[in-house]
């Protein structure tokens, strides 16, 4: 990986009253002189500045730059309680600033995601579940120690688990006095219990290969990266895992990352299966008691095993040898909002620093990571069967122009009757439509007006459950109106088109004596309940299942042996560059979730073009000749992964503004000619209106090796942002909403 210019950072310490430079999380778009305090401080000191009337975090970074009146420099307050940050990390902070040409400020923020981090260990009453089962609890009681099970037996303090039970403190002293519940001071920072690496999993096949070559990687101390290709199903999880007891075993820290928070739970039993304990786990639904101690321990080397979403990459590991991201193409590791980062392949570049292994797993690998196994860049270990008796779907298509369905019927009755066959079978089915809600557009069937959303350029979607219309851009609601707003006809609003409450609806009348659970992610209040109702699928509560696309990452339903999918062509109709690649994926995925047992699984593709190419390669499952036919197509139009693009979103509640300062920035392109980029737009975003604010987007698309960020930082250098106005970098953009 290539070295840019002053990104080297120093590793130094400085006597009291030296000029020293301070990186805070404020947006002040530079690194503050301070001078040490009394006792001195090093490079990565966590310390306590003055800030105009606060006092703020932040961390040592360098010399001073000495262009601040020397009278007017203040001191370090004090240096906290907190293990420095790395070398190692503060490059990393920096590389990632640089790269998706974020503030630094920022990119320290996402470092620092813990509470109280200056506050040494200290002791704190915590709330944990005791040996006590009680008979018989009010309704307050039992849900105080639901929320404890919760959260897997986490201690909370009184306050976290007052508000998370929803109860009062008397509750908890109720259940104290019990035994129910134990009180204790406890040291905050609770060490996380030694994993157990030794007994390795009986690994068969091309597992055996694939385990000794990570094994291998693990051991050599450096930087590599490698895919880990195999079918859902083959094992993957199974070997990465030896990969992370041999990190264990050396005393290196392990990181694994994966795309959401609803997997985690499930991944955590495995854990705590192979290794005898639980790892530290890290997503934004942990409390804030366990994030402190997390962080802590991590800095501490104390964790030797992280599990977390794409925030964990932050973490201050003490001595990191191995990351794996699970399921390396999900469309989850790109953070959309704030810092817009790839977490894929931003763990790349934290491994290459640190120099350690990546291991990318996936069923489904995304077209760059199979393109940098194509240029030789990255490893690649293939496990091509699924484990035991278990193998892949059958798959067909049916030509949904023959299937001649009633109006507001979508189950064809070659589908239908797979379901039947299923349900006589006590096996489950999944039908899967990528479409929340119940219905995606409402209609005055008098005029024909749709309902919009007040504040975007967005239709409004029927949620049926929530009686409601809701706008899936900025989440505003309305109720769903009798009489038409425009034309004033009343009784003639229509829903059209399927969504999976609607879906629900046409399985009740088809299957009236089925068990029918629904997965989408805007049905749930929070991950736990979502966590729950996969349990429950997975146990055999449910005959069909109706999911959205949350169903197709990696959760294991043995019972499950056929998939449906309502609309195969919805994802092909956008006009993103990924189009077909997501569809691909996405298929699969699905598919993969059939027949996970010793079941055989079916599935099957309603679709109203079976000729088209990426319907041809899903069914075909001739995955290598798909790839080598999305890259050509993306070479010749040197579109990523053989071209570099950046997305520039400008926002403005000013039409005029937003669209002016565009033209603006596309005229004066000269420091992109030179690198022979070019600028497309500026045009209105395909959401051109969200949440009151016009968005007018710009393109950029550059040669695979232009310094495009160099380029970018002149070209939107030379003009002032007026007031008023947002403009957002998006560099590597996965998606042109
Ligand atoms: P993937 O991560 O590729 O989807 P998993 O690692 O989850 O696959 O394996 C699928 C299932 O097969 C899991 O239940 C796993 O425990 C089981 N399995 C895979 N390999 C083995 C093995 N060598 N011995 C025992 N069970 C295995
Ligand atoms: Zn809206």
């Amino acid at each position: 990986m290539k070295e840019e210019g002053g990104n080297e950072v120093s590793d130094k310490t400085y006597a009291a009253s030296e000029l020293v430079g301070v990186l805070t999380a404020e947006p002040l778009g530079r690194v503050l002189d301070y001078r040490a305090p009394e006792g001195g401080c090093g490079d990565g000191n966590f310390v306590e500045v003055p800030l105009g009337p606060r006092r703020v975090l932040g961390v040592v970074w360098g010399l001073g730059r000495g262009d601040w009146d020397p009278t007017k420099v203040r001191s370090i307050v004090r240096v906290l309680d907190a293990p420095p940050m790395q070398n190692e990390l503060r490059a990393f902070l920096t590389r990632a600033a640089n790269y998706t040409l974020t503030p630094l400020s920022q990119m320290l923020r996402l470092a620092t995601r813990a509470p109280s981090l200056g506050e040494g260990p200290i002791n704190q009453r915590i709330y944990r579940l005791g040996g006590a089962v009680p008979n018989k609890l009010t309704e307050a009681r039992h849900r105080t120690v639901e929320t404890l099970r919760a959260f897997s037996g986490a201690p909370m303090t009184l306050g976290e688990l007052t508000k998370k039970a929803k109860c009062g403190s008397s509750v908890i002293k109720g259940l104290v006095k019990l035994g129910v519940i134990i009180e204790e001071d406890a040291p905050r920072d609770l060490p996380f219990p030694r994993l157990n690496p030794a007994g390795a999993a009986h690994l068969v096949g091309d597992q055996v290969a694939a385990k000794d070559a990570l094994i291998t990687a693990v051991n050599a101390e450096e930087y590599s990266t490698t895919l880990l290709k195999g079918v859902t199903g083959s094992g993957k999880t199974e070997v990465y895992l030896e990969a992370v007891a041999e990190c264990i075993r050396l005393g290196r820290q392990a990181l694994v990352l994966l795309p959401e928070i609803a997997l985690t739970a499930a991944f955590l039993t495995r854990v705590e299966a192979r290794f005898g304990a639980r790892p530290a786990e890290w997503h934004s639904g942990i409390t804030q008691t366990e994030r402190r101690r997390i962080w802590r321990m991590v800095a501490e080397g104390r964790a030797e095993f992280v599990v977390g979403t794409r925030s964990a990459l932050f973490l201050p590991f003490q001595r990191l040898g191995l990351i794996v991201v699970d399921e390396e193409h999900d469309t989850g590791y790109k953070q959309e909002e704030g810092v817009l980062y790839n977490a894929r392949d931003m763990a790349v570049l934290r491994a290459s620093i640190v120099g350690c292994p990546v291991v990318l797993a996936s069923a489904t690998p995304s077209l760059e990571t199979w393109a940098n196994v194509e240029s030789g860049k990255y490893a690649r270990l293939n496990l091509s069967t699924r484990y035991g008796v278990a193998e892949m779907p059958e798959m067909g298509v049916i030509d949904m122009r023959e299937a001649n369905l009633p109006a507001n019927r979508w189950i064809s009755a070659k589908l239908a009757a797979e379901v039947q066959a299923r349900i006589g079978r006590a096996e489950q089915s999944l039908i899967f439509l990528n479409r929340r809600g119940y219905a995606p557009v409402t209609l005055c069937r008098a005029c024909g007006t749709q309902i919009g959303c007040d504040h975007c350029d967005a239709r409004m979607v029927e949620h049926r459950f929530l009686t409601r219309l809701v706008c899936h851009q900025c989440g505003a609601t309305k109720p769903i109106p009798q009489t038409c707003p425009s034309c004033k006809v009343e009784g003639k609003m229509t829903a059209v088109g399927p969504g999976v409450e609607r879906m629900a609806e046409e399985v009740q009348t088809l299957f009236s004596d089925a068990r029918v659970a629904i997965l989408s992610s805007d049905l749930f209040g929070s991950a736990r309940e979502l966590k729950a109702q996969i349990e429950m699928i997975a146990a055999g509560g449910a005959d069909i299942i109706i999911g959205t696309q949350i169903v197709a990452k990696g959760h294991n339903f043995p019972l499950l042996t056929l998939v449906g999918v309502i609309d195969a062509d919805l994802g092909l109709q956008g006009s993103d560059l990924r189009a077909a690649e997501r569809t691909f994926q996405l298929m699969r995925q699905v598919a993969g979730r059939a027949g996970r047992a010793e079941k055989y699984g079916a599935a099957w593709l309603q679709t109203h073009q079976p000729e088209h190419p990426v319907i041809r390669a899903i069914l075909s499952g001739d995955e290598e000749a798909f790839w080598r036919a999305e890259a050509t197509e993306r070479k010749t139009a040197e579109v990523p992964p053989y071209g570099r693009m950046a997305g520039i979103i400008l926002s403005s509640t000013d039409l005029r503004q937003v669209f002016d300062f565009g033209a603006e920035l596309a005229r004066r392109d000269g420091p992109l000619k030179q690198i022979g980029a070019r600028v497309f737009g500026p045009a209105p975003a395909p959401i051109a209106r969200v949440r009151g604010r016009h968005r007018v987007r710009l393109l950029i698309k550059a040669g695979k090796l232009s310094p495009l960020q160099e380029a970018l930082t002149q070209w939107l250098g030379q003009l002032k942002v007026p007031a008023g106005l947002r403009l957002t970098i998006d560099i590597d953009p996965q998606s042109f909403f």
